[in-house]
């Protein structure tokens, strides 16, 4: 943790993204481990799997009878933005040609407009400072992300905002990802989902799979989204046609049944490892977008 230690803190929220390890983080405080924070807050894209809508809803139930408010926080829908911007501008990290023949991804929009300006955004409301009014010099936001030990790499120790300073529980708590899955198992909530929009472009090969044959009809919004956003392309003349999937082929086509070297590797590890460090990359974080990890 860094920042000031003189006055406390106007407001201390968590920054849920419900995946394993804010969940536990959430948990931990509904059950009187940590500390409670004022407020829990997640930013909702609009396009995520149905199981992790299912998931906060369960979870809200626990934050809520602990006298956790959880706000859910939105700047509109990912989706609709990426097939109707009036611009064609596409917030996803979409992968386009690039001039050596590769695909590479493009600018990732999508976790700053649609995650981290919504969650400052209710700080801002929380705290009785909306929109940009100032906010004096002594109000200050201990703002919770759950990244463990296995990601330390993550922290940056940077904020979005002057007035908000970042801890890391989990990290205090020596809590790697997988004795986050033990603990959320050993309560159970063993089926954490991951939390990634559906149509995240940073998706590896293995949640491409198990997403055509486990939720089809998922797959099927996503290659509707990945066509439409080529027609579109065309239509509105921007140059380099996106794709979601890294082989710069239409989703349907894309060689999403190969095993990438990551997958085989992590094939051979614990079946914990199960949630985790499967070869794909282990869901969206607004501060530390796991999804950029791409297998
Ligand atoms: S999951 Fe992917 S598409 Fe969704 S906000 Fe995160 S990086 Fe963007």
């Amino acid at each position: 943790m860094s920042g000031r230690t003189a006055e406390p803190p106007a407001l201390t929220v968590l920054s849920l993204g419900a995946g394993v390890q804010s969940t536990t983080l959430a948990l931990l405080a509904a059950e009187g481990t940590l500390p409670k924070p004022d407020a829990a807050i997640f930013a909702d894209t609009g396009w995520e799997p149905a199981r992790v809508y299912r998931h906060l809803d369960r979870l809200e139930g626990e934050l809520t009878g602990a006298g956790i408010p959880l706000y859910r926080v939105s700047n509109g829908n990912l989706r609709e933005h990426t097939l109707t911007s009036p611009s064609g501008r596409i917030r996803l990290p979409v992968f386009t040609a690039t001039a050596a023949g590769g695909g590479a991804p493009a600018v990732r929009e999508c976790t700053r407009e649609h995650k981290i300006r919504p969650i400052t955004r209710k700080v801002r409301e929380l705290i009785g400072y909306p929109g940009r009014a100032r906010v004096p010099g002594d109000v200050w936001v201990e703002q919770w992300i759950g990244f463990s030990t296995d990601e330390i790499q993550r922290v940056s120790g940077k904020s979005d905002a002057p007035y908000i300073t970042s801890r890391y529980p989990l990290l205090d708590l020596d809590m790697s990802r997988r004795d986050c899955v033990r603990w959320l198992t050993a309560r159970g909530w063993a089926d954490t989902p991951k939390s990634a929009c559906i149509g995240c472009p940073f998706h590896g090969n293995r949640a491409w799979r198990e997403m055509r044959d486990q939720h089809p009809d998922e797959f099927a919004d996503a290659v509707e989204v990945d066509r439409a956003m080529r027609a579109r392309t065309v239509r509105v003349g921007l140059r380099g046609e996106p794709y979601l999937h890294r082989s710069l082929l239409p989703l349907d086509q894309a060689p999403i049944d190969h095993v990438t070297r990551t997958e085989w590797r992590d094939r051979q590890g614990d079946l914990l490892d199960e949630l985790a460090e499967d070869g794909d990359p282990d869901g969206c974080s607004p501060y530390g977008c796991r999804s950029g990890q791409a297998a």
